[in-house]
């Protein structure tokens, strides 16, 4: 294959330009931010399941209050209404009387029962609100160190993609230096070998395997003409010499 010197110079701008972008594509992928943002999706994950079980455990014991107050007002309405009756001095019957203040006694312990059980709830409940705003504060804080991961993330996703389009203009203006022969070749080659297709001929060594050619294989890549396309004796990458390529 031939191509001249500035072809092969030209192609080598291509390929510090894919280079360049074969990182940048690395680093959206690595970038540091990208990892916390699964890490935190994780705590998220069990720190949303806590809240829901705290917040149902919550509203739970509100029920349960609720249920209990309204028993105790049934109770005490049954207790106003006996003694009503024990006062209005309709009942005469002794033994009815007696029925009558044993009911009212018997009401009375049931309040008393009924106003601990109500205590109890309310214990309950006020832990089960500390529990629930505790898992509501940890997923919140969880919640705003994720925006600002993401917020950091989205800034440097931005400047590569920026820097992305720069390196793509300049690309459009040094392929249509290469030839479509090398450019074919480059870009079987590049494919093959993860994107570093080419190389440049620098004191004897390939600087695209980083390889010193031995001396036979230097002269014999020396000798051929200027315009000889050249594979690298050690990687088989296109190898560009340079004016002082054995030097
Ligand atoms: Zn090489």
């Amino acid at each position: 294959m031939k191509a001249e010197r500035s072809v092969q110079l030209a192609l080598l701008d291509v390929q510090a330009l894919d280079s360049e972008l074969l990182q940048l594509s690395h680093r959206a992928k690595t970038l540091p931010e990208i990892a916390h943002i699964a890490e935190l999706d994780e705590k998220l994950a069990t720190l949303n399941d806590n809240r829901v079980k705290a917040q149902t455990e919550l509203s739970d014991q509100e029920r349960a209050l609720k249920k209990s107050e309204e028993e105790v007002e049934l109770v005490r309405t049954r207790r106003v209404r006996d003694e009503e009756r024990l006062n209005s001095g309709a009942i005469t019957n002794p033994k009815d009387l007696t029925n009558l203040q044993n009911e009212i006694a018997a009401i009375d312990r049931r309040i008393g029962v009924l106003e601990d059980a109500e205590l109890e709830i309310m214990e309950m409940l006020e832990a089960a609100r500390a529990v629930a705003d505790e898992a509501v504060a940890l997923t919140s804080e969880a919640d705003a160190a994720k925006a600002e991961l993401v917020a950091a993330r989205d800034v440097q996703l931005a400047e590569i993609e920026a820097k992305r389009a720069d390196l793509l203009a300049d690309r459009e203006v040094a392929v249509p230096r290469v030839s479509e022969d090398v450019l074919a070749l480059y870009t079987k080659l590049a494919a093959q070998y993860g994107g570093l297709a080419a190389g440049v001929l620098e004191r004897g060594r390939c600087s695209a395997c980083r390889l010193e050619l031995n001396s036979s294989d230097l002269r014999e890549v020396l000798a051929k003409p200027a315009d000889d396309v050249v594979r690298c004796p050690e990687c088989n990458r296109i190898l560009v010499r340079t004016l002082d390529a054995g030097a």
